[in-house]
Formats: structure tokens, sequence, C-alpha cells
């Protein structure tokens, strides 16, 4: 029975979390009617939290690749790539992302997940050194420590942290990977990658950047950060997911490196998992064309994103550092930031709460994802819900 003892703090925080009527992290869509409105709870509800930025999952090219894969190629591969699972579809979607991001090689995993994974294990052995952004994503972290590499966390997006990391390192800097986020998913924040690529340059070492929250958002053709900031030539590896402005599932990495393709044969998050089925696929491959050839897409992001962040500054919201799709409002404690989002819900908006430990620092945020689909009607419903409850916040913050 000790063994199961260690599930009292999750049921504590179980209990914790259910206290202000809803679960947050137990909501159940019960029916999608559109990348932006769900039925959540009987009530119709306009859907602020999906990372669906392009908002492509309903989009009808996607949809009949989607169902023409399955329909000529089956439901599932049956198998990992390295067995019976590597279709031709997964090797298209390589040479693809790879060209789209204008290196030579590319590799596919089942999802962003196994990709930040299976690209840092393959990176990393015990004795390398990883600097690693503090509020780097879950996935990231699990791949440097499963890496058995010594992490050294700098401080978020503070350069001049890095740096000290860099310079403490000596010789061992040249060796390193430094490993960070384009668009960070909770504060809706921009690395300053310009100034890590300066770093990487000076000292020699290999940068990793994941774009899963900046792919189709940010750059002049939709790669992302780096390439929004003009540094795409000097990032090693590029890792990213199909889980967001893409609609599906599955996550690639990709990179100037030859020995990318190497990590076929060492990465176990790859090689010990069954590949993506041709559906997901076929609709990645699909929704990547719709996002290099609809650029009106990314404008009525845009659109969207500033409207709700200049609508939340108004009402006297403190918001995140810039403009972008994803906005959240910083609230204090739990205890408040709980009822709060336990009221969006009630009043038709689903949001995200993020509370500590998972949130960047000790505070709590209501998170929003903006879409291109949201109508500007959504945008404004969504503005107004949030003022109607801006009297439960008083000065707690
Ligand atoms: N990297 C980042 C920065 C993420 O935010 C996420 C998911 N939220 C992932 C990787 C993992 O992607 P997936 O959910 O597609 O496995």
């Amino acid at each position: 029975m000790a063994l199961l003892d260690k599930f009292l703090p999750a049921a504590a925080i179980r209990e914790q979390l259910s206290a202000g009527g809803h679960d947050p992290t137990q909501v159940v869509m019960e029916r999608i009617i559109s990348p932006t409105e769900g039925i959540v709870e009987g009530r119709h509800t306009i859907l602020a939290g999906t990372n669906n930025y392009l908002g492509l999952t309903f989009d009808p090219s996607c949809v009949a690749a989607a169902r023409n894969a399955i329909e000529s190629q089956g439901t599932g591969t049956t198998g990992s790539r390295m067995a019976n699972g590597s279709f031709s579809a997964h090797a298209a979607l390589e040479q693809e992302l790879a060209g789209f991001y204008q290196v030579d090689h590319g590799m596919v995993f089942s999802t962003g997940y196994a990709a930040n994974l299976g690209t840092l294990v393959a990176l990393l052995k015990p004795g390398d050194a990883v600097l690693l952004d503090a509020d780097a994503h879950a996935s990231l972290y699990d791949g440097c420590l499963m890496s058995g590499a010594d992490i050294y966390r700098f401080r978020h997006n503070d350069v001049a942290s890095l740096e000290k990391r860099l310079e403490r390192l000596g010789a061992r800097a040249q060796d390193c990977l430094i490993v960070t986020e384009g668009l960070y998913s909770v504060l809706g924040d921009c690395a300053p990658l310009v100034d890590i690529v300066a770093l990487r340059n000076k000292y020699g070492a290999m940068l990793l950047v994941d774009e899963a929250h900046s792919l189709g958002v940010y750059g002049d053709t939709g790669c992302g950060v780096a390439e929004a900031q003009g540094v795409m030539d000097q990032v090693d590896f590029f890792v990213g997911t199909f889980s967001k402005s893409l609609g599906a599932m599955g996550g690639f990495c990709v990179s100037q490196h030859p020995e990318l393709d190497l990590i076929r044969y060492v990465s176990r998050p790859f090689i010990f998992t069954a590949s993506s089925s041709p559906s997901i696929i076929a609709s990645t491959h699909e929704a990547l064309k719709q996002l290099k050839s609809r650029p009106e897409l990314r404008e009525s992001l845009w659109r969207n994103a500033t409207r709700l962040y200049q609508g939340f500054n108004d009402l006297g919201f403190e918001t995140g550092p810039e403009i972008s799709p994803v906005v959240a409002i910083k609230l204090g404690a739990k205890e408040v930031a709980l009822p709060f989002w336990n009221q969006l819900l009630e009043k038709g908006v689903y949001t995200n709460l993020m509370v500590p430990p998972a949130s960047p620092d000790q505070h709590s945020y209501i998170r929003c994802s903006v879409s291109a689909a949201h109508s500007e009607e959504q945008v404004e419903r969504i503005i107004e819900i949030f003022g109607s409850l801006r009297g439960l916040l008083q000065d707690d913050r």
C-alpha cells in the first residue's frame, strides 16, 4: 500500500483545484463546433486557450488530406520508423520541413514532446554541459535530464545570466548546447535570439531553438522568431510541433548539420515508438502548405492578438511584456486566480489557468491564446467577459 501513498500530494492538488467548482485540468470539450467554439458543461463556449493559432483544425483541405490518407494508407502505421512505420509521406514531410527552414536535414517525431526528448538525448551525453532557459518547456528540461548532461539554467531571457554561465564553463563552453524557445508559451514573450546567437558565436557553442509556439506566427514566411530576428542561419537545431499552428499532432527537428540524420540510429524516443498515422502526416503537410500560401492567416492572427492585448490593458489588467498571440494576465495567488478562471468558464470563455509551480514565477496567470479564426465579435466578447470580472481582483495582484 505504501507504494500508493505517493499519490497523497496529487490528491491534495486535485482537491485544491476542484475547490473553485471546475478542475481546470479536467475540462472536457463535450462538442467541438469550430476552431474557436465548443460546448463545455452544456454551454456554448468561446475557446480562447487552444494554441490553434492559424485555426486550421477544420480547414477543408486539411480535413480532405487526412481523409484521403486514411482511405489510401489506412488508419495507422502499426510500427516505428525503424521497423515498418516509415511511409513515403513521413520522408516527404521531413524534406518539406527542412526546405521550409532552408536546411538540408529533417526528422519527424510522433509528438513535439518526443521531438525534444529525442533530439536532446541524442545530442547530449553525461559530462556535456547544457545551458537551459529557466522557463523552458518541460519537454526541453526532461530531454536534458534524460541525457545525463550537466544542466545549467540561466535566468529567463537574460543574456547577461547566460554569458555568466558560459564564462564559468571555461573551455567546456565550446562544446556546450544552449537551449531556448522562440515564443514563450505562458507570458507570450520572445527570446532575444540576436543576442543569444552573438554569445553562441563568441563562445563557439551550439544553439537549439524550440519554435513550438512561433511556427506560423513569426517571420516573413512563418518559420518563427529566429526568422523574424534574422538569425535563422545561426541556429544549429530547430525543434517544433504540429500540435499548434499546424492543427495536428507530432513534432520535428531540422538542422544544417548532417549528423541530424544519425539521430535516427541512437534516439530512443524516436526508435521505440510508433510513427505518426498517415492522416496526421497528410493534414500536417497540407497545413504547412496553407501556412506558406496564406499570409492573411497571420494577418488575422496578429490583428486579433493586438486587439485582445490592448483590450486587456485598457481594462487595467497586467499583461505580458509584448503583444503576441499568447496573451496572459498576471494574477496574484492561486486563491484569486482559480475563482477568476471558473467565472470565465461559467460566462462562456475557456482559457488556461497557470499556477505555481507550473507558472514562470511565483504568480498565477490566466492565459489566452488567440486564433486567426476568432471573429472580431468573439474577441470583443472575450474582452467584455474579462471586463465584467475585473471587480473580482481588486488590488489582490
Ligand atoms: N515545446 C513547447 C515549447 C511546448 O509548449 C510544447 C507543448 N505545449 C511542446 C514542446 C510539446 O509539444 P506537443 O504537445 O506537440 O507534444
